[in-house]
């Protein structure tokens, strides 16, 4: 189904906007995904008429907010197909939840000589977290290579498994280079070593569907802001078992049971992982970010990107001088590049001179881009409100910058 691009475009009233007196071209969806008006109404909906604290007011706004709030977390479990909303725990992004299950999973069940598992495409938010946790415990980092293309290299993975690994982190689609890694092979053999798995859905969830019960991960992290919703906030998915065996992740309210100076005891899940006040108003507003991916259906979304890709690849590809980078084909609506003889930074900021948003640098995977020996790449990523027209004048840009250095 071709999608209404028109209409699609009238929803979001950042991209009728004009930079440096171009029209703007959004291309830095990876980064973080523009917002369609629903969302904003959510958010000032919520602030004019229901703001209130939830879970524990004895009065209509608070039981409104509270009803709206756990909407939310009803709606991520269909989203990504989880048992029982009590398995979503709201947390501030990608980086917190990944944090939180290093911090809880990682301080009770990962000693001393323990192996943690991830892979060469990593964000540092993937990377950093583990590498705390080894200093701290004596585990230790081991690392899936990749081959030329960016793809894990399968084999080497397997060698890496063995009766000591206790976890797998891996990302689900790659920041930086669009990759989809083979996640259910993954898990599969992680767990035939009885290690758990956690992915990073920063960029697989709003391209790909995702069912975490078929796929049988044990973790699974994300961000509101790259699905439409709102910035400051990110949800974690465990499995209810896991996350009950795990210690809490912060103290304060809402997390306990019951509080004596002795001792503590501690609330059900999701609420044990949610101390304090939460981010009431974004948890309600995401909701009509999921509502709006929902009413075009992830795999119209699919299926209009990969069309994007496609024909970016086609026409960057034509232009002298360009060099891709990181080739597979399957992967979400990132593709990252390079041109002859000239820096990314330089790339970007010209194109940014003709109204062109896109991304350069190392896309916070510095690991990755020592592997390809590349100081940074130039990153352009689609969304469901590209068009090919876009994409027209993103290749005119490129080709004229290229042909500075590329005659
Ligand atoms: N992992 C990946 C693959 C990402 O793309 C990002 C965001 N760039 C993150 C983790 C971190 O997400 P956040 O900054 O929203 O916590």
């Amino acid at each position: 189904m071709a999608l209404d691009l028109n209409h699609i475009r009238s929803l979001f009233p950042v991209l009728h906007q004009e930079v440096y007196g171009k029209p703007l071209i959004y291309l830095d969806n990876a980064a973080t995904t523009q917002k369609p008006q629903a969302v904003l109404d959510a958010l000032s909906n919520y602030y004019s008429k229901d703001n209130s604290n939830i879970h524990r007011g004895a009065h209509a706004l608070a039981d409104r907010a509270t009803a709206y709030f756990e909407e939310t977390r009803e709606a991520i479990k269909i989203f990504i197909g989880a048992k029982e909303s009590a398995e979503i725990i709201f947390t501030k992004g990608t980086t917190e939840s990944i944090n939180l299950v290093a911090a809880t999973f990682g301080r009770k069940f990962i000693n001393e000589g323990d192996e943690i598992i991830i892979s060469t495409l990593e964000h540092h938010s993937n990377i950093v977290p583990w590498q705390m946790l080894c200093e701290e415990k004596g585990a230790i980092l081991k690392v899936i290579p990749i081959s030329d293309s960016g793809e894990i290299i399968f084999e080497e993975f397997e060698k890496l498994l063995s009766s000591k690994t206790k976890m797998v982190s891996v990302v689900h689609a790659s920041n930086a280079l669009g990759t989809i890694n083979p996640v259910k092979e993954i898990i599969q053999a992680a767990h035939k070593v009885g290690a758990k798995v956690l992915l990073d859905g920063a960029q697989s969830t709003s391209h790909l569907d995702i069912d975490v019960k078929e796929l049988d991960c044990d973790f699974l992290a994300f961000s509101a802001h790259k699905l439409y919703g709102p910035t400051g906030l990110g949800i974690l998915y465990g499995k209810r078992e896991i996350l009950e065996a795990m210690p809490p992740f912060q103290g304060g309210g809402e997390m306990i049971k019951e509080v004596t100076f002795e001792k503590t005891t501690y609330n059900e899940i999701p609420f044990k992982f949610e101390a304090g006040t939460p981010n009431i108003g974004d948890v309600i507003a995401f909701k009509a970010a999921l509502d709006f991916i929902d009413s075009i259906g992830k795999k119209n979304i699919k299926a209009h990107e990969d069309e994007l890709i496609a024909y970016a690849q086609e026409k960057l590809s034509a232009i002298k001088g360009f060099i891709p980078v990181g080739t597979v084909k399957d992967r979400v609506s990132v593709i990252s590049f390079g041109i002859k003889d000239m820096h990314p930074f330089d790339v970007g900021m010209m194109l940014d001179s003709k109204g062109i948003a896109v991304r350069t640098g190392h896309h916070c995977t510095q690991p990755l881009m020592k592997r390809l020996g590349l100081e940074g790449t130039v990153r352009a990523s689609f969304s469901v409100y590209n068009s090919k027209k876009e994409i027209d004048a993103l290749a005119e840009g490129v080709e004229k910058i290229a042909r500075i250095k590329n005659k």
